[in-house]
């Protein structure tokens, strides 16, 4: 059973990451504040799954986005939103090394696949209902 996490359940763990991850790591190597096609920096090696914003009984995450004002996408400021996409796509990574959290996901199918990663901001992560 994959480790189900809310918005609360991420933030608790966010905020713990934070208070112990300081200074630079592998991971930190390339900025992922905003998404990012995962890095050829990165060793996943050191990444380990601790739990999903994937509701187990939906076999059909929606696609809305939650991106007010101008943000977009990929902006380093966008809400964490896990009930949104691509949030509700996502599992929940850790840096054995520092702590620090990442969310992962596939983007596209068929041909076009890109696996994507972007850093946990707790201060970022929304509970807003769909
Ligand atoms: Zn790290």
């Amino acid at each position: 059973m994959p480790n189900y996490l809310d918005a609360s359940a991420l933030t608790k763990i966010a905020l713990r990451a934070e208070s112990v991850a300081t200074g630079p790591c592998n991971c930190t190597r390339t900025p992922l504040d905003g998404w990012n096609s995962q890095p050829v920096s990165l060793d996943e090696g050191r990444l380990e799954e601790i739990g999903t914003l994937m509701v187990d009984d939906d076999p059909e995450p929606s696609y809305r986005e939650y991106l007010p004002g101008d943000l977009d996408y990929w902006s380093p400021n966008a809400p964490i939103t896990p009930h949104f996409f691509p949030y509700n796509r996502c599992n929940v990574w850790q840096c054995m090394q520092c702590s620090r959290l990442y969310l992962r996901y596939t983007e596209g199918g068929g041909y076009f696949v890109d696996r994507r990663i972007r850093a946990v901001n707790s201060a970022l992560i929304q509970d807003v209902p769909l």
